[in-house]
Parts: structure tokens; C-alpha cells; sequence
């Protein structure tokens, strides 16, 4: 048999660190980074006799998104213990909920390259602390620990083993990674750990109903990765079962430079975990009326922004739909539109050439070093005549490099357009003397010429001649 008989079966459980001030049980900032150790008090460093208090905005940030991905929202929750030894958890176990969790059953909906639409579910959504971080190669002969990220406040989001390939398991997380961002709970900052999935994997036979059995890849925070890492899952895991072999369920660590899973630890040393209701913390217990107060206060999300860029701005649905995928992307394409009152020109640099080079870089739209009002700048300037496209993309390179006013580029560069008439009519005559037999060619009724010689008078000049003036005054100077 086949890759084509197996049926892929994907669960992704998401940890997203919540933008909040302040941790989740004390005080202290949660601000990324910092000297070690220098975001911490005795509360999330576990110091004996301390107690935790439940800090609100973890609760309103997880009821958001709850109700951003169509989930229901418990009146009564509360909070559990959660007990493993491992040195960057000084309690020696986690605050975090088990059997109530915050939110259950929701959805969210993804469209896959083909145009084709497809609910995912949401096993629930719950609130908990994150650990410390181990240092291990910076000093010789062990580990140091750093508890600044300690009690900074998470929400998991489980889904249910709804995806069936790794392209529907990355648009699935680009779906959760832009909600999240609409409603501002998490920077999702991937590459600093603030969003990042423990992805599921198992196959089974085309036509069974029952699930094979799962391989659990930890802490994945790149796109790519995830990708890469369900592929070689998807493959290995096949390959076992043709050989005659079986799926033992196991938690796995991608290496991203060999390109391989490897085991971390085997169901034989599966944690138990001895959850109990966390005796330091009250109940959880919302009203209706709160409950709808964030229902009221949540802001435009994706669909509903998608939907007014297609009658505002007469976009197509997938011009709407890929400039609203992201945040970043869709407010970079609101301010530059505001400014240079030309939505379909910004819309067009957003989706092919900036698209392009974040490709090409493998960036995040959120890494884009400059700003809406600097690509609105470009947009002008070309509007304005004062650069031609092809200029433009140079600009464009050059403020991936080099973020400034596309103004002051261009004058550094040398890069305006030559649209004065002396300067351009002297150029054609020049092109015109060197390409008699162009000339000819032209009058005798080759319009292919013409693309010729404007090409010439462009190399001439650097790409900096203004192509309708040219055209223009060839087509008068050979009709003479
Ligand atoms: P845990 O990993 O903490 O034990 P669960 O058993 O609830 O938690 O499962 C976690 C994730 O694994 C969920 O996202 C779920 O959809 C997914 N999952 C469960 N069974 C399978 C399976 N057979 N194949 C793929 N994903 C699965
Ligand atoms: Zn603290
Ligand atoms: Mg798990």
C-alpha cells in the first residue's frame, strides 16, 4: 500500500502567552527578555508560604478569545494543580485547569489553497502559568535557570483532531495566530516562544473509523517547522506500519537541521500527573452580564474585516481574503491606504512584491521594518510620476534594508524620473541614431520595434526615463 491509502489525522494543542501587564499570580512585568532572573518576586520564584491571586485580565483575555472562536464560556471554572518535578518549575507543579476549563466547543474556519472552506474544533480553551527557562550552553559544566517568564499567563487552545494534512494544520494556526492578534491577547510573537503548538500526528487506514495511535511533537514555533515536521511524521510513521511495525505513542522533539523527530520520552514514562482543585485559588465564577460585556467590547475580527474590504475598497475576495489573514498586514494596508487615498496600488505591493521578498527572506508580516506611512510615500511617488515601477521596486528592496522616507531614497539614489522633454527628447534622438535599422523596421509596419527602442532609452538612463513620455515622442519622431 500506499502514501494514497492512509488517511492523515492532526491535533494541534497551541500555547499562547498572553499579553497582559503583569503575571498571572503576582505582580511582576511580562515583558520579554530582560537580565535573567530580573522579572521575578517571591511569588513566581515559589518561595514558601507565598500565595498566588488570579490576576482578571488573564480571565477577560481567555473569555475573548473563547468567544472569538465560537466557543462556549463556563459560568463556573476553576483552577488545578498539576504536579511534575523539572528545575524551571520551582512549585514542582503548575497552576493550570483540568476538568473546567474556561471555554469548550468552539470552532474556527479555515480555506485551504483550492477555495475550499472547512470547520476545525475547539476542544476547549484554558488558562495557565508558563515555566522558567533553562540556560544550558552558556556556562561550562551545567544549567542555570531563569524564572522571568515564570507566571507569565498562557491560554491553551485544543483542537480536536479535525486536520487531515499539514497545509490545513499551518492555515489552522494562521487562523488562531491572526484572531488572536484581531483581539490583541497576544503578541504571537512565534520566534520569541509567545505562540508556539505541540502538533499530533497519526495515520490509519483509508475507511477505518477507529484513530491510530499518535506521536506528539513538543513546542514547535515556526510555520516551516510544523510543515517540515508533519511531512517526516506523516512518512516515518507510514513507513513503520508497512514494514510491519507499530506506532508507539511517544513524545517527540524536531530537529529543524537534520530534519528528523526524535524521542523525548515514551508512553512507559508518561507523567501522572495527580491533578487536584488548587487549594490557594477561589472559584471561577462569571456572570452573564460580564460575559456579554466582552462579548460587546470585542473588535472587528478577520471575516467581518474581509467582508468590508470587499464593498469598501472593491477588492476581490482573495485580495481581501489574503491582506486580512494577518493584522499587521491588513492595518499596514489601512494606514497606506488612508494616506495615498489608492487602495487597489497598496493592496497590489502588499500582495505581489512585499509578499514576495517576505517570502524570500522567509519573514512574518510583523517583521516588516517599515511603516504605513512610508509605503504610502512609494505609492505617491510613483501616482505622482516622479517614479516609474520599476524604480519603485528598487525602492521597495531598499526599505526592507534600509527603512526611511522612499523620498529621501530616491534622492540619495539619484533614482527621480527624467520627465523633462529637452532632456528626454535628447535621449530618443540618441537611441534613434544608434538603431537605424529599428527605425526602419518600425516603418515598415513592425510595432515590435517601438518596445525596442523604448527598452534602449530605459537601459540608457537607468530605468529613470518616464516610459509614456518616451513612447510618446518616439511614435512622433519616426512619424515625421
Ligand atoms: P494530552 O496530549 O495532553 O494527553 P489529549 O489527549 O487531549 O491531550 O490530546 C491532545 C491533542 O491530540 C488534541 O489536540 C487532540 O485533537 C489530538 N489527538 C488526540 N488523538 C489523536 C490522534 N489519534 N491523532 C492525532 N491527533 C490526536
Ligand atoms: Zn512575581
Ligand atoms: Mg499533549
Amino acid at each position: 500500500m500506499s502514501r494514497e491509502d492512509y488517511e492523515v489525522v492532526i491535533g494541534l494543542e497551541v500555547h499562547a502567552e498572553l499579553s497582559t501587564k503583569t503575571k498571572i499570580f503576582c505582580s511582576c512585568p511580562t515583558e520579554f527578555g530582560g537580565e535573567p532572573n530580573t522579572h521575578c518576586c517571591p511569588i513566581c520564584m515559589a518561595m514558601p508560604g507565598t500565595l498566588p491571586v488570579l490576576n482578571e485580565k488573564v480571565v477577560e483575555y481567555a473569555v475573548k478569545a473563547g468567544l472569538a472562536t465560537n466557543c462556549e464560556i463556563s459560568r463556573d471554572s476553576k483552577n488545578d494543580r498539576k504536579n511534575y518535578f523539572y528545575p524551571d518549575l520551582p512549585k514542582a507543579y503548575q497552576i493550570s485547569q483540568y476538568d473546567k476549563p474556561l471555554c469548550e466547543h468552539g470552532y474556527v474556519e479555515i480555506e485551504k489553497e483550492n477555495g475550499e472552506k472547512k470547520k476545525i474544533g475547539l476542544t476547549r480553551i484554558h488558562i495557565e502559568e508558563d515555566a522558567g527557562k533553562l540556560n544550558h550552553d552558556e556556562y561550562a559544566g551545567g544549567s542555570l535557570v531563569d524564572l522571568n517568564r515564570a507566571g507569565v499567563p498562557l491560554i491553551e487552545i485544543v483542537s480536536e483532531p479535525d486536520m487531515r494534512s499539514s497545509e490545513e494544520a499551518e492555515k489552522y494556526l494562521r487562523k488562531i495566530k491572526s484572531i488572536l492578534e484581531y483581539i490583541e491577547v497576544s503578541d504571537c510573537k512565534m520566534q520569541e516562544g509567545s505562540l508556539r503548538a505541540d502538533v499530533n500526528v497519526s495515520v490509519r487506514k483509508k475507511g477505518d473509523t477507529k484513530l491510530g495511535t499518535r506521536t506528539e511533537m513538543k513546542n514547535m514555533n515556526s510555520f516551516r517547522a510544523i510543515v517540515r515536521g508533519i511531512e517526516y511524521e506523516i512518512r516515518r510513521q507510514i513507513d513503520l506500519i508497512e514494514d510491519g511495525g507499530k506506532i508507539e505513542q511517544e513524545t517527540l522533539r524536531w530537529d529543524d537541521v537534520s530534519g528528523k523527530t526524535f524521542s523525548m520520552r515514551d508512553k512507559e514514562d508518561a507523567q501522572d500527573y495527580r491533578y487536584f482543585p488548587e487549594p490557594d485559588l477561589v472559584a471561577i465564577r462569571l456572570s452573564e452580564e460580564y460575559i456579554e460585556n466582552i462579548k460587546n467590547s470585542l473588535p472587528e475580527l478577520p471575516e467581518t474585516r474581509k467582508i468590508r474590504y470587499i464593498e469598501q475598497y472593491h477588492l476581490t475576495e482573495r485580495e481581501a481574503n489574503l491582506l486580512t489573514a494577518s493584522k499587521y498586514l491588513s492595518d499596514l494596508f489601512e494606514k497606506a491606504e488612508k494616506i495615498s487615498n489608492n487602495p487597489k496600488a497598496v493592496c497590489n505591493w502588499i500582495l505581489s512584491d512585499i509578499s514576495r521578498i517576505l517570502n524570500e527572506k522567509e519573514m512574518e508580516a510583523e517583521q516588516i521594518p517599515f511603516t504605513g506611512e512610508q509605503l504610502a510615500e512609494l505609492v505617491q511617488l510613483i501616482d505622482k510620476g516622479t517614479i516609474s515601477s520599476a524604480i519603485a521596486k528598487k525602492v521597495l528592496e531598499e526599505l526592507f534594508e534600509n527603512p526611511k522616507s522612499p523620498e529621501e531614497i530616491i534622492k540619495e539614489k539619484g533614482w527621480i524620473q527624467i520627465s523633462d522633454e529637452g532632456a528626454i527628447k535628447e535621449i530618443v534622438q540618441k537611441v534613434l541614431e544608434a538603431n537605424p535599422q529599428s527605425v526602419a523596421d518600425y516603418k515598415a509596419g513592425k510595432d515590435k520595434a517601438l518596445g525596442f527602442l523604448v527598452g534602449q532609452a530605459m537601459k540608457e538612463t537607468k530605468g529613470k526615463a518616464n516610459p509614456q513620455m518616451l513612447n510618446k515622442m518616439f511614435v512622433e519622431a519616426m512619424n515625421s
